[in-house]
């Protein structure tokens, strides 16, 4: 598989130039696998969904999109990304099942008049709209996903470990790993390849972190390494944080990585990561 980040902030888009080598564009993972020519699963849709297009070429998305949950910085791309807003596009939209309601009324509390001009039913294109339910999905021909449940605040909160082709990526962007992480949050990143997970606040910043329901870099570094990750890259960064401030943050996260196995680095908005091929020796 390849990786693609193309929104790797959260809560709230940081446009400008202070933000511009790690990007400001918020949730979004799309996935390859080899031997498709584009992407068939995207991971979340903040508005890192607009660097979906050039994926494309002039091709329509034909594929699924998964949720890991409702909150604004994991859907505002929804509305905004041209290669799903066309007649020939194919989508499959799922949704975390919660409060008993279908995905489209899920959809709809934020995505409707007045707080929006229209519903996903007026996008252009073929869009179905389901709720995922804990457990393992086949997604298209080539993806197997298991949903879990994992710790965040205000609404229900999935994280996904999706395989194809022998390889695993976890996906666990809005996590609070206060305390010991729930078991379920262990099976999905356990033996992950690559294990893309919330790193919101830096390392100690304890307080912040538990008040929103987000992790700490040292948080989600612990946790890799108790899974056996092989890789780790930190995403979701806070708006506020500039390139400067995540260039510091990784020179801390080079100095966790020194002597251990796992690789550790900060996502970056346009960055590819091949995702169970032998990875790159670490460099120390
Ligand atoms: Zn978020
Ligand atoms: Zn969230």
């Amino acid at each position: 598989m390849n990786v693609h980040l193309l929104g790797v902030r959260g809560s709230t888009p940081a446009p400008g130039e202070p933000f511009a080598r790690y990007g400001g564009h918020t949730s979004c993972v799309a996935v390859t696998v080899a031997g498709d020519p584009a992407p068939t699963l995207v991971l979340d849709a903040g508005t890192g969904l607009r660097n979906l297009g050039p994926l494309l070429g002039q091709a329509p998305f034909r594929g699924t999109i998964l949720l890991t949950h409702l909150h604004w910085d994991h859907t505002q791309g929804l509305p905004f990304a041209p290669g799903l807003d066309r007649p020939d596009a194919s989508v499959e939209l799922r949704v975390p099942a919660q409060r008993g309601r279908s995905a489209a009324r899920l959809l709809s509390r934020s995505m409707s008049p007045p707080s929006f001009p229209i519903e996903i039913s007026g996008l252009r294109g073929q869009w179905r709209t389901r709720l995922v339910h804990p457990g393992t999905l086949t997604v298209g021909p080539r993806f197997t996903v298991r949903a879990a449940e994992v710790p965040h605040k205000g609404g229900r909160t999935f994280g996904y470990r999706v395989t194809a082709d022998g390889a695993c990526l976890a996906y666990l962007p809005d996590h609070a790993l206060a305390g010991r992480p729930t078991a379920e949050a262990r099976a999905l990143a356990t033996g992950a390849d690559l294990l893309l997970h919330d790193a919101s606040n830096g390392f100690g910043d304890r307080a912040a972190a538990d008040a929103y329901g987000h992790s700490t870099m040292d948080d989600a570094i612990r946790f890799a390494r108790a899974c056996q990750v092989r890789r780790l890259v930190l995403i979701h960064h806070g708006p506020g944080r500039t390139d400067t401030d995540l260039d510091a943050l990784a020179a801390q996260v080079a100095v966790a990585e020194e002597g251990g196995d796992l690789l550790i680095g900060l996502g970056r908005e346009g960055d590819v990561i091949p995702c169970g091929q032998p990875a790159p020796a670490a460099v120390h």
